[in-house]
């Protein structure tokens, strides 16, 4: 027979090719040839139902984003050594999202630049070097940012400056006010840097979480940590890569829930809806000392293409209203999961902000054991189903449901539909 082009030829040079690296996703791995909106498609024309990708936030291919793309690499694509208006506008209208605190913004490929040149401006800024996580954060590929990822796994060694604090878990915490727990954690963590002699540089989190099992409530949780940081000289950096560009429904940036005020705000997959484009803002007089001791220079970060895919993203953002769809799309899913949990009790917790949603399977719910097995089996299951999500959490028993921005009602149904057969299949109640 002849394999050339088949799932497991495929599978097999990715192997011979791309090295040991590499992970795909599902048992049964998907190959897709081409996306429309919430859809994604087989070679042979079967359409996959897109409940996962954050980065395409309008929608896969959306034909203004392609437009846009198309037309300024026709006519010019350099980098920020030349004036070019193009970065300009767009640099002006993206911090028109920010309040008047946050006045400048530098652009780079990916979030993981974004996030590396955040530590260096905070470390210029503050003349310390320590900085504090979450206990299953995911900041980046960099060495420095790797360092802050022990989602990466047990082998991932993290920096010798970072320490880790628990994720702020409402439904582990029991009662317990979660955001008070995070700020004494993060105190206890200064406390330590400073008894190694490590002066304190900043606090990066994921405002939703997403790694650490994606948690959203009760909102303003965080003001007691950044209250913390601030007063050991240190920077609060929000990382928006996964929770920024209205996916939480309603504000644009996730730390918006919050009623907080980042000093650095890093941000990128969602920005040029699958274009590498992602960027760092800031509060002026912090990357004063950064900017006078040090020259920036990023070949591709802030080109005119990239530049126009991004501001073709705001355009649908805004034009097609898609925060309030977030908002309202994102209730109607969550109300459709509270139903589910009613019936099926492997569902321990549901936590949502917009289109951003963690549910949570355990195998009971008084000791709340993750039920991990059962999550894969559930993932795999809405893949045979052509429906596609991921899991999340250190025990990857938190169902990870972020579908792009345009998803509508009628697809939340069908994606409640396919949820409620592949519980039943999975046999977990
Ligand atoms: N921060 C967070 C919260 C992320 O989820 C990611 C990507 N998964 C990054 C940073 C790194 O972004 P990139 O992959 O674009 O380098």
């Amino acid at each position: 027979t002849n394999l050339a082009g088949s799932e497991p030829d495929m599978i097999m040079r990715r192997q011979n090719l791309l090295g040991p690296a590499y992970r795909l996703f599902y048992a049964n791995p998907v190959h897709v040839v081409r996306g429309e909106g919430v859809w994604l498609y087989d070679p042979d024309g079967k359409a996959y139902l897109d409940v996962y990708n954050n980065v395409a936030c309008v929608g896969h291919c959306h034909p203004h984003v392609v437009a846009a793309l198309t037309k300024q690499a026709s006519l010019l694509n350099t980098h920020t050594r030349y004036l070019h208006e193009t970065v300009l506008d767009y640099a002006e209208r993206l911090l028109g999202y920010f309040s008047a605190e946050i006045g400048h913004v530098m652009f780079t490929c990916t979030g993981s630049e974004a996030n590396d040149l955040a530590l260096r401006v905070a470390k210029a800024h503050t003349g310390g070097t320590g900085f504090i996580i979450t206990d299953f954060a995911y900041h980046g590929v960099t060495e420095a940012t790797a360092g802050m990822s022990p989602s990466l796994g047990p082998a991932m060694v993290l920096g010798e400056h970072v320490r880790k604090v628990p994720a702020p878990d409402a439904y582990r915490e029991g009662g317990r006010d979660v955001g008070a727990v995070l700020a004494d954690n993060v105190r206890k963590a200064i406390d330590d840097m400073r008894a190694n002699g490590i002066k304190p540089a900043g606090l990066l989190v994921d405002t939703i979480f997403s790694s650490d099992g994606v948690f959203t409530d009760p909102q303003g949780f965080l003001s007691g940590a950044v209250d913390a940081i601030h007063e050991s000289g240190g920077l609060f950096i929000a990382d928006e890569v996964q929770s920024g560009f209205g996916r939480t429904g309603e504000r644009m940036w996730g730390f918006q829930r919050h009623e907080i005020m980042p000093d650095l705000v890093t941000m990128g997959k969602p920005m040029g809806n699958g274009h590498p484009v992602a960027g760092m803002a800031a509060r002026p007089e912090i990357l004063a000392e950064f900017g006078q001791r040090l020259r920036y220079f990023n070949t591709f970060g802030g080109n005119a293409v990239s530049a126009a895919a991004g501001m073709a993203v705001l355009d649908i953002i805004e034009g097609e209203k898609l925060r309030d769809n977030a908002r309202v799309v994102g209730a109607h899913l969550r109300s459709g999961l509270e139903s589910l949990a009613l019936r099926y009790p492997i569902i321990g917790d549901i936590r949502s902000a917009g289109l951003f949603v963690g549910v949570e399977l355990v195998r009971c719910r008084a000791s709340k054991e993750p039920a991990r097995d059962e999550t894969a089996r559930v993932v795999n299951g809405l893949r045979e189903r052509r429906v596609l999500i991921s899991a999340a959490g250190p025990s990857a028993n938190i169902l990870k449901i972020r579908p792009p921005l345009v998803f509508s009602i009628d697809n939340a149904d069908l994606f409640l539909t396919a949820l409620d057969e592949t519980l039943a299949e999975v046999g977990v109640s």
